[in-house]
């Protein structure tokens, strides 16, 4: 966190300096609240587009650099020669031929793993790639169990659980359930901006005690014109959908949302692996402890990536340990028993098991099912011979690390919530990292 904190100001700086358009207000850059920050410490981008501002920004000023950018070549193993990285190799998804580069530094960048769960606000390719890669060549995975669920993804029959920005509710949105009954007071006294985990789980409450699929999020309140150029991709996704969200309410659940665990490194992006780093979703720094802040995120990718260049510019540089905590629990995955009643693995099977079974309340039963059948799957599965064959492997393995940690850690923290060990104990005051 005092990386974060101290490094947040020259980074994103820097983003200001490659051009991104952050919006501003009377020629200072605007900033918006999040839920849980006591301050607005939020920069936005064309409203509510950040991210995409960034990203074509970014990339960009990579396309007009001397640097080769392969599209449509997902990376399938990590190739490690005495401890060491020597190379990558990768499927070509146009053809499905296998190739190998090599070289002495590999970083991993490759998101997340939100496909792991029926709803969920990723992008496709968010199949837990680089931590199941990362796991196979033989790298420490942390913190698994935790994994971040948005409280407010439109809830519409037949629509992906498009984000609603909890700038939605930083801006003054107030969620109601389907009788019309303002609930988050009831559950915290931060209410609507209380932190993620506990909107989620109030959420669900409240549908399952009004027996709807969905609250409501109600910004009806707010000047149209305030609400239509503050989050015009919101405001014109629903309207797309029939919704005027200047008038109607949004309908919104929780959603599977960000992996807070992942690759393990130290504070310069380095894994146990000597030569292999990983930034972004994909590693585990430990900044987001075990319930990432909002907007924390894209900070850290900044923040850690700059110091993997840093770390791996010029001459090879001596690698320092990921520094050993006494108190890890080191686990192994172990064989399981295959439940009785097969079921053959695909994504959408595996998606409905793990939102179940090891979502957003959670419990031994219903883990040790999630695990039993996800080992079953990793024996079966043939081996991968195109993209979604592979990203399917991934996922598997991503989601019996989930479910293995989850297993263990008998109490409630942050993301992960227990409804038979519901309360946090100093005892587990700890992480748990799993190696093959
Ligand atoms: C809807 C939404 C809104 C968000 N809003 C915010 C926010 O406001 N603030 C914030 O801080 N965070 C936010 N987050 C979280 C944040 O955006 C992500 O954590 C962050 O973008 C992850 O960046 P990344 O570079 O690690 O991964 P990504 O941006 O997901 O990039 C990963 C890349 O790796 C590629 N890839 C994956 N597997 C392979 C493979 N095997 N081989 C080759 N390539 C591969 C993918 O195709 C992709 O291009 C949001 C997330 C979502 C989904």
């Amino acid at each position: 966190m005092r990386i974060l904190s101290n490094e947040a100001l020259d980074r994103i700086a820097d983003l200001v300096n490659l051009g991104v358009p952050f919006d501003t207000l009377d020629g200072k850059i605007d900033l918006t609240l999040e839920a849980a920050h006591s301050l607005p410490r939020i920069l936005h981008a064309g409203g509510d587009t950040t991210g995409e501002h960034i990203e074509l920004t970014l990339s960009r000023r990579v396309h007009a650099t001397e640097i080769r950018v392969l599209e449509h070549h997902l990376a399938t193993d990590i190739l490690v020669e005495k401890g060491r990285v020597n190379g990558v190799r990768a499927l070509d998804c146009e053809n499905n031929s296998i190739k190998e580069f090599g070289g002495r530094f590999l970083i991993l960048a490759t998101g997340g793993a939100g496909q792991l769960f029926k709803f969920s606000t990723n992008p496709e390719v968010a199949t837990g790639d680089g931590i199941a890669l990362a796991f196979r060549a033989g790298a420490e995975i942390a913190d698994m169990e935790f994994f971040q669920f948005h409280p407010t993804a439109l809830r519409l029959p037949g629509v992906i659980p498009f984000l609603i920005s909890e700038s939605v509710r930083g801006e003054g949105g107030i969620l109601r359930n389907r009788d019309g009954y303002r609930f988050m007071p009831d559950y915290a006294p931060q209410a609507e901006l209380a932190p993620r985990d506990v909107v989620a789980r109030s959420i669900l409450h409240e549908m399952e005690k009004t027996g709807a699929d969905n609250a409501l999020l109600d910004i009806t309140h707010l000047p149209p014109h305030i609400t239509a150029t503050r989050f015009p991709q919101i405001y014109c996704f629903c309207l797309d959908q029939g919704l005027d969200i200047t008038k109607q309410p949004i309908p919104v659940a929780p959603a599977a949302h960000y992996a807070i665990g992942g690759v393990r490194v130290n504070t310069w992006g380095e894994t146990s692996i000597t030569g292999l780093f990983a930034a972004g979703e994909v590693a585990c720094t430990g900044a987001h402890g075990a319930n990432r802040l909002a907007s924390n995120s894209l900070l850290e990718v900044l923040i850690f990536g700059k110091r993997i260049i840093e770390k791996t510019g010029g001459a090879d540089k001596p690698i320092a340990a990921i520094p050993g905590q006494d108190e890890d629990i080191h686990l192994s995955l172990e064989r399981r028993q295959p439940p009785k009643k097969k079921v053959s693995p695909d994504l959408l099977t595996l998606q409905r098991l793990l939102w179940d079974k090891a979502g957003i309340i959670r419990d031994e039963e219903g883990l040790i099912t999630a695990a039993e059948t996800l080992a079953g799957w990793q024996e079966s599965l043939p081996q991968p011979k195109d993209r979604s064959s592979y990203e399917l492997a991934n996922l598997v393995l991503a989601g019996r690390l989930l479910t293995e940690a989850a297993i263990l850690r008998h109490e409630s923290r942050g993301a992960h919530f227990r409804s038979d060990f519901p309360y946090t104990s100093p005892e587990w005051l700890k992480h748990i990292v799993i190696t093959k």
